[in-house]
């Protein structure tokens, strides 16, 4: 038989696996399939259990929000690259950014399905500095939005907290000025908004076209949004936004396989949707195909 890890994390969104658990194991029994089951005990401990227990398995398949799915990946990561297991995902988070962006559905059994019967298929993953991000790190506008966003909030309102929450810091946008090189360019200005993504979806709010995205060319979208000065620079943006295209004289979208980000002061970045620190020189970096999911 082969051999399965189920990591859930008990704390993130709705939990509606702890429901149909059994039924969620009958399934991966008949996919031929041992599971051992593990729920993570705090924040980190995805890592830690991966990086010690994925070695010896055929598959780990996630449980949780997108930030349970970072910690695993970073987990599989650290394992030599000829002991890692791929990686299936049952979103169980409140937003589910990166699971829409993969089409990976909501409903526990068709993603738990997919999860042991679907095509193992590499993707790009992301290093921020010292940290990995599955599909995004991000400053400015809308970022903080899902970390100050309280756990009960986010349980009881879904998305609409993030976006509530997004709404409610419009007022409080400090514009930062912030440069990104990108091999010889140097791109510098007066920022609200940064991210290097790679993701249809931005931080729950901005969507991208599809044909603009390949989540396995070894390339992130670098998406930088100039402070407005009055309301058609507003307007612009917002229609941009809109538009999916982010044609805009104020939005610059660059494709791009690493960069490195300089800001004034201290800029908190979200990654994967969980708080950054930040810094100054942070170097940014596409590892090509570094992680194999089940889609
Ligand atoms: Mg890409």
């Amino acid at each position: 038989m082969k051999k399965l890890r189920l990591i859930i994390n008990p704390y993130t969104g709705t939990m509606k696996i702890q429901r149909q658990l059994c039924q969620v194991l009958e399934l991966f029994s008949a996919a031929g399939y041992e599971s051992t089951i593990y729920f993570t005990q705090c924040k980190g401990d995805g890592t830690v259990y991966t990086k010690e227990h994925a070695k010896d398995c055929d598959l780990v398949v996630c449980c949780g929000g997108d930030g349970t799915l970072n910690e695993v990946v970073s987990g599989i990561l650290d394992l030599p690259a000829d002991q890692r297991p791929p990686v299936g995902y049952i979103p169980a988070g409140t937003c589910n950014d990166f699971a829409s962006s993969l089409g990976i559905s909501v409903d526990v059994m068709k993603a738990a399905e997919r999860a042991v019967r679907g095509k193992p298929t590499r993707l790009d993953v992301g290093r921020f500095g010292s940290r990995l991000f599955l599909y995004i790190a991000s400053c400015g506008a809308f970022t903080e939005a899902s970390y100050m966003t309280p756990q009960a909030a986010k349980n009881s309102m879904g998305h609409l907290a993030y976006v509530l929450q997004g709404i409610g810091s419009i007022k409080d946008i400090k514009p930062f000025r912030a440069s990104f090189r990108v091999g010889d360019a140097i791109y510098e200005d007066d920022y609200v908004f940064c991210s290097v993504s790679n993701s249809t979806s931005i931080a729950g709010i901005v969507k991208l076209d599809e044909t603009l995205v390949n989540l396995s060319d070894g390339l992130f979208e670098i998406t930088l949004v100039k402070t407005p000065k009055n309301i058609p620079e507003i307007l612009s943006i917002v229609n941009a936004i809109k538009d999916k295209n982010l044609n805009s004289p104020m939005i610059q979208l660059i494709h791009a396989s690493s960069a490195v980000f300089s800001g004034e002061g201290t800029i908190a970045w979200t990654i994967d949707g969980e708080y950054e620190p930040g810094g100054q020189g942070i170097s940014i970096e596409n590892l090509p195909g570094a992680m194999e999911i089940m889609l």
